[in-house]
């Protein structure tokens, strides 16, 4: 299977060639060049299958290249933890994908890229170093799952003082092959940093040297297993409608990767595009226009983005034609009180914990109901975060102080080791070229 540009300039290239390019020479972001169906076979009793057989079932859709048995181990190193689905009240599912190492759906493709790459450089007998910047969720899922991979090195840059005392004992209390890098500066600055290392010839004549963010497509397509197996799931409980699939959304991976499980075949009726205050997606479903926006701070925080970058992948697939987008998603902003009174009333009726992003796709879902009541779908919401990664909202919503996994709490009584920098390129070059 072959990779293209959703701009159509850059040549098309394999899979690995994709992921170590990360975005495609055109500027553009890799898409599958076509979706092959699964078997009508296979489908049919889909939900016969364990998880780890859906994944080898639909990775080895997208890269038949890879041998079974080695696709096997990639997924079984991959899904190391559960994805249950919860009825949280009629009709109203949650799709729980955060029941690994860092607590986020995150960890699914950063471990999935980690193990494809070390099957790859293994057989290629290769090393390489990653390099990303981190506002704090990435760079912990980053960490986690390529802890320990052999032949990778990897770099987090993230800014000093910027995230949670949390987010930065997740990446800098591993050790080993992950180095952490404290930059005196923005998130922005670490960023600048990590293009400049990317494009600077030095570094590149002397290490392999690549970046893991969101847009990768070895982050994204994995992403498309737990949303097929939310509708297997669904169909054991005997559910004989498609659902509708609410994804609270921020850059658009996760909602992305729902589109390519129905591309592929998992019967999917409707979509739900459930953003916080940064309302860019919803307001392009309405006028047509795509009008990026400086981000909006909210309380579901690993959604605040004002440039979605996995737009470019949602317009390609609906060939930039806004309407045939409306007839498949419709969009909801749900605002900050919104989130608060929806973490209130799910705790007040199930007694389930919210997080303020999963409670943005439970808003919408509402909404979607209000305006479609004809619409008698099972709805699943993407629970995409472990409540108790934000103790503080959780308390201001329902008053309720709650506890810590023992994971987490774990990583918060390990030391510290980063190594702080400043924005300027040069001490991060000499950290780079000394590894080398
Ligand atoms: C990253 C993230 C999102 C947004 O996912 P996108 O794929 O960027 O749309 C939602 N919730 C949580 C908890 C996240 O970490």
């Amino acid at each position: 299977m072959k990779f293209i540009s959703t701009r159509r300039v850059a040549p098309p290239v394999t899979f690995f060639e994709a992921l170590l390019n990360g975005l495609a020479p055109d500027g553009g972001l890799y898409i599958p060049r076509q979706f092959v169906h699964l078997s009508e076979a296979f489908l049919k009793h889909a939900e016969n299958n364990t998880l780890l057989q859906l994944g080898e079932a639909v990775m080895e859709n997208f890269l038949p290249e890879v041998p079974r048995a080695d696709m096997q181990k990639i997924i079984n190193d991959t899904l190391t933890f559960p994805i249950p689905l919860i009825e949280l009240e009629n009709n109203l599912y949650l799709s729980e994908v955060f029941h690994g190492p860092t607590l986020a759906f995150k960890d699914v493709g950063a471990r999935f890229m980690a193990n494809a790459l070390a099957y790859y450089l293994k057989n290629k007998n290769m090393k390489l170093t990653i390099i990303v910047a981190t506002s704090g969720d990435t760079g912990s899922a980053i960490a986690h799952g390529f802890h320990k991979t052999p032949n990778i090195d990897v770099y987090i840059l993230y800014p000093s003082g910027k995230i949670t005392a949390l987010q930065e004992k997740q990446m800098t209390t591993l050790g080993d092959n992950i180095h952490a890098l404290e930059v005196t500066g923005t998130f922005d600055d670490c960023q600048v940093l990590v293009k400049t290392a990317l494009m600077d010839d030095e570094i590149k004549a002397k290490i392999q040297l690549t970046t893991a963010n969101s847009i990768n497509i070895a982050r994204l397509l994995p992403q498309t297993i737990y949303h097929g197996w939310a509708l297997e799931q669904i169909k054991k409980i005997n559910l004989t409608a498609d659902p509708t699939m609410v994804v609270p959304s921020g850059n658009f991976g996760n909602l992305t990767a729902a589109l390519y499980a129905r591309g592929i075949g998992f019967p999917i009726n409707h979509f739900v595009a459930a953003t916080n205050a940064n309302a860019i997606v919803p307001s392009y479903l309405q006028s047509g226009e795509f009008i990026p926006k400086p981000t909006e701070h909210t309380l579901s925080n690993a959604m605040d983005v004002g440039n979605p970058s996995n737009f470019e992948r949602l317009n390609i697939f609906y060939d930039k034609d806004v309407r045939r987008m409306r007839h498949d998603i419709s969009g909801f902003s749900i605002s900050d009180a919104e989130t608060l009174t929806q973490i209130r009333q799910s705790y007040e009726k199930s007694g389930y914990i919210l997080d303020p992003h999963t409670a943005v796709g439970v808003a919408a879902a509402k909404q979607f109901q209000l305006k479609e009541p004809s619409n008698t779908d099972p709805l699943i919401v993407t629970a995409t975060a472990h409540p108790a990664k934000f103790p503080d909202v959780i308390k201001e919503a329902i008053g309720i102080d709650i506890p810590l996994p023992a994971a987490l709490q774990t990583a918060l009584d390990l030391p510290k080791q980063a190594t702080v920098i400043s924005p300027q390129f040069a001490e991060l070059k000499k950290i780079l070229l000394a590894s080398s």
